[in-house]
Parts: C-alpha cells; sequence; structure tokens
C-alpha cells in the first residue's frame, strides 16, 4: 500500500479541523479547559507494520496531533516479535495500529494473544490495519479476537485514522481513568482504615493530612482546622499541620498565609470545598454537626478524577470524626468517672480508718480504749495458754486527782492524765499494751512476764510518773499514782478474773498511803 491509498479521496487532514480552527497546527480536543496545550506526557501510539512506508505515512498523518493537550508520540515496530518486545517493557502504550501479516501471515493476530494473554494489557486499544482482508476475514477475527477495531488499509484513508485514533484514545483515557479511579478507592479504603486505629483527635487530624498529601502525591504542606461548636464562639483553631504549617497545631499565633486563611474562610462560608490552580481546601462536614477544612498544597490543578476521590476522601473522614469526637467523649466521662469514684474511696477509706481509730483508741491520751484492750488481752491469754507462757496485769489509779480538776481546772487536768501517760509508756517495753480503763484509771498487758517481773515494771512506771510535777495550764502539778498488779493463773478462765485480783491489789495500795504498787494474792 502507499501515500495513495491512505489519503485516497480525502483532503489532506491538517484542512479538516471540524471546528474552523488551527488548519495549520496540530488538532486540539476538549473544552475550554483543554483548549491551550499543556505538553503532558505525550500519549504513545505503537505502529506495528512490516512496511516502512506505511509508518511514515502514519507518522504524517497523525505526527502532530494533539489529545486533552497532549502530543502524540509515535513508536515503529517493523514485526510482531519486535512489537512484543516493545509492549513487554512499555507500561503506557495507548494505542497499537496493528499490521497482519507480517514475518507470517498471521504475525499481527498471534501479537494480540500476546498483548491480552500474556502480557495481561487490556487496557491499550488495538486497531488492526490489514492489506489483505481475504487473510483475516473482519467477522472471524473481530469475534475471536480482543481487538477494539479493525480496519482495511483500502478503507482508511488520512480522515479515517485520525477519527478512529481519536476515539481509541478517548477510550483509552476513560479506561486509565476508571484504573485510577480504581486505585484511588482502594487508597482511600486503606488510608481510612488506617485512620480508624488512630485514637486522638490530633493524631488523626495529622493522619488525613499525610493521607490527603500521599493520595494526591504531593509533599504535604497543609493545615486542617476545624470551628468551634455550639459552645464555642465560631473561632478557626487549627488541629494539625503538615510541611510549613507543622508548627500551626502547637503554635495557635503561627502566622498562616493571608490567602490560605481566605480559602478556609471561604469553605466554612460557602460550605463547600474550593479547588484552585495549586491548593485545594476541602470541606468536611462532621455528622455530629462539627465542622472541618482541610488546606493543601498542589503542584497542580486537580483533574476531576482527582476531586471526585478526594470527595469521597472527606465524607469518609468526617464519618470517622464524628467516631473519634463520640470515642473522646467517651473517655473523657469515663476519665471524669473512674476519678471520682477514686476520690470516693479515698475518701471512705480514711473515714473508715478514722472509725477504726475511735474504736479502739481513746482520744484524750491516744492509748487504746478498755474495748480494745479487752480483745487484746483476750488473745494474748490463749496465746499463754496454748504455749504455756505467763501473762500479767496492773491497774493503776491516780491519787487524788479529783482535787486536781478541783484545783486546776479540767483543762489541766486532762494534761496532767496525758503526761502521766506519756511518763508511764516511757517507762514499758514495746511488747507491753496499756489502755485507759476509764477516767483517771489505766491498765497494762505484760505478756510472758510472771508477778516478780510485773512488780519490777509496775515500780518503774509508778517511778516514771512520780518525777517531778507536771506542767499544766501554767501549774506545776504533782502527780503520784497507786498500782495493783495480777498474774493470770491457769486455772482463771478470763482476764477479767485476773483484773478483778488487780483491782483488789490497787485498793490496797490507795490504803497503804498511795504512790504504792501492791501485789496479788494468787
Ligand atoms: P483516789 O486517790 O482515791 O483515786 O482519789 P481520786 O480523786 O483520784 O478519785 P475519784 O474517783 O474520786 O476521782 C476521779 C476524778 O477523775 C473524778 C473525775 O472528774 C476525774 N476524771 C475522770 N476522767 C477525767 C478526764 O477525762 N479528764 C479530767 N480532767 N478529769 C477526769
Ligand atoms: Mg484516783
Ligand atoms: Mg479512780
Amino acid at each position: 500500500m502507499g501515500n495513495e491509498i491512505l489519503f485516497a479521496d480525502d483532503d489532506p487532514p491538517m484542512a479538516l479541523s471540524n471546528d474552523g480552527r488551527s488548519k495549520k497546527g496540530g488538532r486540539e480536543e476538549g473544552g475550554p479547559k483543554e483548549s491551550g496545550r499543556n505538553d503532558g506526557e505525550p500519549w504513545t501510539i505503537l505502529v506495528v507494520d512490516d512496511d516502512k512506508e506505511v509508518h511514515a505515512v502514519t507518522r504524517l498523518a497523525l505526527g502532530k496531533l494533539h489529545y486533552k493537550g497532549r502530543p502524540l508520540k509515535l513508536v515503529s515496530a517493523m514485526s510482531g516479535a519486535e512489537a512484543a518486545d516493545i509492549l513487554r517493557t512499555t507500561g503506557n502504550v495507548a494505542i497499537v495500529l496493528l499490521d497482519v501479516v507480517m514475518e507470517t501471515d498471521d504475525a499481527g493476530l498471534k501479537l494480540v494473544r500476546t498483548i491480552r494473554e500474556e502480557i495481561g494489557n487490556h487496557a491499550v486499544r488495538i486497531i488492526l490495519r490489514t492489506g489483505q482482508p481475504g487473510q483475516a476475514p473482519e467477522e472471524d477475527v473481530v469475534l475471536a479476537y480482543d481487538i477494539n477495531d479493525y480496519k482495511s488499509k483500502t478503507e482508511l484513508t488520512s480522515q479515517k485514522l485520525f477519527t478512529t485514533v481519536i476515539s481509541a484514545l478517548r477510550a483509552y483515557a476513560d479506561i486509565m481513568a476508571l484504573e485510577t479511579n480504581r486505585r484511588g478507592l482502594q487508597q482511600i479504603i486503606q488510608s481510612t482504615d488506617r485512620l480508624f486505629e488512630l485514637r486522638s483527635m490530633q493524631q488523626f487530624a495529622a493522619g488525613v493530612l499525610t493521607q490527603l498529601s500521599a493520595f494526591l502525591r504531593v509533599k504535604p504542606d497543609a493545615i486542617l482546622c476545624a470551628r468551634r461548636g455550639e459552645s464555642g464562639d465560631g473561632s478557626l483553631y487549627v488541629l494539625a499541620g503538615a510541611g510549613c504549617y507543622a508548627e500551626a497545631a502547637e503554635n495557635p499565633h503561627s502566622a498562616i498565609a493571608p490567602n490560605v486563611a481566605d480559602s478556609i474562610a471561604e469553605v466554612f462560608r460557602t460550605r463547600q470545598s474550593v479547588y484552585r490552580r495549586n491548593e485545594t481546601t476541602l470541606f468536611i462536614r462532621v455528622p455530629d454537626g462539627g465542622e472541618v477544612a482541610a488546606w493543601i498544597h498542589t503542584d497542580r490543578p486537580l483533574d476531576e478524577v482527582d476531586r471526585g476521590l478526594i470527595e469521597v476522601f472527606a465524607a469518609k473522614i468526617a464519618i470517622s470524626f464524628a467516631n473519634l469526637s463520640l470515642y473522646e467523649q467517651l473517655r473523657e466521662a469515663n476519665e471524669t468517672l473512674e476519678a471520682r469514684v477514686a476520690e470516693r474511696t479515698r475518701a471512705l477509706e480514711e473515714a473508715n480508718a478514722k472509725l477504726e481509730r475511735l474504736a479502739t483508741v481513746d482520744p484524750l491520751t491516744t492509748v487504746w480504749n478498755r474495748r480494745h484492750f479487752l480483745e487484746l488481752a483476750a488473745a494474748e491469754l490463749g496465746r499463754a495458754r496454748r504455749h504455756e507462757r505467763r501473762l500479767s496485769v496492773f491497774l493503776l489509779d491516780l491519787d487524788h486527782f479529783k482535787a486536781v480538776n478541783d484545783g486546776y481546772g479540767h483543762a489541766a487536768g486532762d494534761e496532767v492524765l496525758r503526761t502521766t501517760v506519756a511518763r508511764a509508756r516511757s517507762a514499758l517495753r514495746t511488747s507491753d499494751q496499756i489502755a485507759r480503763f476509764g477516767g483517771e484509771e489505766f491498765v497494762v498487758l505484760l505478756p510472758e512476764t510472771d508477778i516478780e517481773g510485773a512488780r519490777i515494771v509496775a515500780e518503774r512506771v509508778r517511778a516514771a510518773i512520780a518525777d517531778g510535777p507536771v506542767d499544766a495550764e501554767g501549774h506545776a502539778i504533782p502527780v503520784t499514782a497507786s498500782l495493783g498488779v495480777a498474774e493470770w493463773s491457769a486455772g482463771e478462765p478470763s482476764i477479767e478474773h485476773t483484773l478483778r485480783r488487780a483491782d483488789a491489789a490497787l485498793y490496797e495500795a490507795k490504803q497503804s498511803g498511795r504512790d504504792h504498787v501492791c501485789l496479788a494474792a494468787l
């Protein structure tokens, strides 16, 4: 085939601009957005034919074509094998213009199988161009092979080639957009899954910015703002920042560029995302009524696919924000509750300890009270009985104490009681237990002590109490005490029996002139 066939019947291609524009330049397609050529990545067209002439005329017909602002790049292969090699290493071939009869009668058809089945490329558009239609009848081929168009070289004029290629490019672009969409959605699902694991609002907000920039494949210069809700004053505050706004969350006075602040304000005012050439500001309405705006710098205007995906991302994020805010409220409520429970527990423990002290200790002198003493003594008596040990007690009664109260007042009397107890304690061993038995009478329990040992301790206590006057309320008050000592005898069923004998000895001490120690008879 030759020029005359490819260009048969039709005007030259460059005169065929159907919008009347650009009769000399390349063609462009699309609305006003695509009208300016941006010379982006070219569309790769692989021409596979063993006839050099075909390559030349194809290049002539398509070489200057632009579609969606992107030029065409024509790559030539002279055989099916060469084409297969190119396709194995080049991922972004949009169209294969494929001859059928080359190194073999069905080299082109074999290549179709290789592309679809072995290489697994289902996106590339394959246009079969055959010079010998009898060799590969259209109906059979279209049914048997995964091709997208079938043209006989004789019908393929320059105009038809143009139309065919543009249609194929449009289909390829759609497929790629779908694929990008699919990958984007997958990424959204993955990234939001990861975001769900973040449990603090700050962490989550920072995660949103990271995912957003990864998603748009831009270096993150970004900021995420929220508006103070109903309880607040509606003012804005930064939840998270990245890149040049990394410090913005910690430092509320850090400067935010006026254009960024304007975009964020606009988003909150219009409640709609704003897309500008190099920046995107997302509006995120959180189901609990809150509102969030995410501003991000982009190095390009976002296309329809990006925008669609970003809106899906925003919707998913909104739900996460609501969940998180509920979670935080719950956690705060929980923490308050826990703190309150802890405080109540502490108060209760304190009250219990106080009660315990009140139940066992005499408040004036801080020694055991009578009730607790009797418990201790009963336990000690049990031990003495089990281990056949000795056990003694003595009773101690202040002498003429009524006269102290009468002479110096009740407060002085109290002071004398406290000092007396302190003096008695200083003369006791740590294993001895002292308790207030009532009024100005005290009792001491002496484990593992016989009557002779008890007499020595009692004498020491008596001497300590009588050791000089007590200073009370500005008076020097002389104090003495009388003591009655008794040793528990194995025949006595309770300590009360022993105490009764000690009381008798105490009476005897009083009788013998006070400031005395007397021993009970068995
Ligand atoms: P005796 O030598 O015979 O024991 O004479 P006494 O005055 O010590 O004995 P009496 O039993 O007549 O008096 C005891 C006094 O102790 C009567 C009471 O008012 C006083 N008293 C009892 N408990 C307290 C107290 O907690 N504080 C003060 N200040 N006085 C107390
Ligand atoms: Mg007394
Ligand atoms: Mg008394």
